[in-house]
């Protein structure tokens, strides 16, 4: 089965909204296979963003991204990839389908509430970006 990595970032957090969209990811046979609530410093959010350092929103992204905890997660399969970005809803919460974690709660295209890797080896690479494989079961 395949495993994607998922953030609820600060707009979320901040809402006490991670229960009501894990609800979103379970009820989609998503399996939250690992969790944490961690603080990430500017830096390292600039280094997890890196593909976007040259997109104009880049250091508000980070910024935001800082701005209070996240929870990072693994979520588990079949399709997990695909399904976990069906289950969030398009980048821009004014596009997103009813029914999805930012149709129902993202801010703004930026305040989005989620992140989800979009590709195999970008979910490779994210999960080992916040997960060593003792906490992986
Ligand atoms: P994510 O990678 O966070 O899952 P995504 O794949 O839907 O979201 P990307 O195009 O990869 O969207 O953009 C990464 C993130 O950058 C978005 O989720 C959003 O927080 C922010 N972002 C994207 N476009 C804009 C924009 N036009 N203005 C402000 N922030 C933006
Ligand atoms: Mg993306």
């Amino acid at each position: 089965t395949e495993r994607t990595l998922s953030i609820i970032k600060p707009d979320a957090t901040r809402r006490n909204l991670t229960g009501k969209i894990n609800a979103k990811f379970e009820d989609a046979g998503l399996r939250i296979v690992a969790q944490k609530r961690i603080q990430l410093t500017k830096a390292q959010a600039g280094e997890f963003y890196k593909v976007h350092a040259e997109r104009p929103f880049y250091d508000e992204l980070c910024e935001f991204m800082a701005s209070a905890p996240v929870v990072v997660q693994v979520l588990e399969g079949e399709g997990a990839i695909a399904k976990n970005r069906e289950v969030m809803g398009a980048t821009n919460p004014a596009d997103a389908a009813e029914g999805t974690v930012r149709a129902d709660f993202a801010e703004s295209v930026g305040e989005n509430s989620v992140h989800g890797s979009d590709a195999p080896d970008t979910a490779a690479d994210e999960i080992s970006f916040f997960f060593s494989g003792l906490e992986l079961v």
